[in-house]
């Protein structure tokens, strides 16, 4: 049976406020009490809320939920410790979450949408029919439940399945969650948010000023080669820059830049060149508003279509990017012996 109590996970600070002060007839600080016992304590017994009124707890429990996920699997990779959770809803939709240990700090991957409608050709994501958003509860119950299993997260990554700009509602709600001093408690700096290129949305996300990250994966300066790949979005790669370029200006951010390498398809010198040439003529030449990352492709099925780029080229492409000035790194996969480094999200 379906439940239909509404998740508390739904709720930011000022919403959960306004219900309580509004239709409860409480005080604000239980707001502030009611958020300890979830996301510090981490506990979704309303009986174990003890510093509230009974009557309160009773409501609560009557049309309140925490927690709306089963555990359907958790893979740990035996190369790197990466975890992959696979969290099964209501709907009985799977979502794949991936906890990243990296040496300085926890790192959470999570997913936006089931599915997504992008449909790059080299993401499994892409292939996996799109079904629906996540709900605000949904996203919040990603980390939750992984704090909850391996401690404190610092940071959180929207790059695991879905557009998140297309869950746009959604996304900053979550957001608010993850900065909140009585939730999650994570620095704003430390949440980045990797998009295909929802132009408009870009720009939406700015006058949020949730100050936040931007990531945008723009794999080719050239619009026709990149339209090959990313296939159903109509921006050009200029007009993502410009708006990306413009979100990193008004929040001083550095802008990531995705740019995940194909063997024969964007691996050569000229393409290098290409990128480096509008990121030039966009910046007005601030190169260090930049940061690349290039991705080698990762293997997400036994498709002939694309293959890994030879290590050389990568390096190769690196340097000619660090040569004419760019911060560039090669961005390390996670837990590709489990389905848990990038593009392999939708592989169950
Ligand atoms: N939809 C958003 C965020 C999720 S994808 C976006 O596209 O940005 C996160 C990153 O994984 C993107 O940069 C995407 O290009 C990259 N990616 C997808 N499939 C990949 C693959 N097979 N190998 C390497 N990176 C991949
Ligand atoms: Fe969607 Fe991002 Fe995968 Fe493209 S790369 S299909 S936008 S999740």
């Amino acid at each position: 049976m379906i439940n239909k109590k509404i998740s508390l996970l739904e709720f930011t600070k000022k919403e959960l406020d306004d219900f309580l002060t509004k239709n409860l007839n409480q005080k604000s600080y239980r707001t502030k009490q009611i958020f300890n016992w979830i996301y510090k304590n981490k506990t979704d017994d309303f009986e174990k809320f003890k510093n509230l009124p009974l009557e309160i707890r009773k409501i609560l429990k009557e049309k309140f939920k925490i927690y709306s996920f089963e555990l359907e699997k958790k893979d740990v990779s035996k190369i790197d410790k990466t975890i992959r959770y696979n969290f099964k809803t209501d709907d009985s939709s799977i979502i794949p979450t991936v906890f990243i240990p990296k040496v300085s700090r926890n790192v959470v991957c999570i997913s936006t949408q089931i599915g997504c409608s992008i449909g790059c050709s080299f993401c499994n994501s892409g292939k996996f029919k799109y079904k629906r958003n996540l709900n605000c509860s949904e996203i919040v119950e990603q980390v939750l439940r992984i704090e909850k299993d391996v401690g404190k997260i610092n940071g959180v990554l929207f790059m695991g399945m879905g557009e998140p700009l297309l869950n746009f509602e959604n996304l900053v709600k979550s957001i608010k969650i993850f900065v909140d001093d009585d939730a999650f408690c994570i620095s704003k700096r430390k949440i980045t948010v990797s998009t295909s290129g929802i132009v408009p949305n870009i720009y939406k996300l700015l006058e949020k000023n949730l100050q936040i990250k931007l990531a945008v994966s723009i794999h080719s300066y050239n619009d026709e080669k990149r339209k090959k790949v990313v296939k159903n979005l109509n921006f050009t790669v200029e007009e993502i820059l410009k708006a990306a370029i413009y979100y990193a200006k008004n929040t001083k951010t550095k802008l990531t830049i995705e740019y995940v390498m194909i063997k024969n398809f964007n691996d050569k010198e000229e393409d290098a060149l290409g990128i480096s040439k509008i990121l030039k003529f966009l910046t007005k030449n601030k190169k260090e508003l930049i940061k690349i990352n290039i991705i080698p492709y990762n293997l997400v099925e036994k498709s002939k279509e694309f293959i890994a780029p030879e290590k050389e080229n990568v390096e190769n492409f690196k340097n000619i990017l660090i040569k004419e000035g760019f911060l560039t790194f090669i961005r390390k996969p996670y837990g590709t012996d489990i389905n848990a480094a990038c593009g392999q999200l939708g592989l169950f």
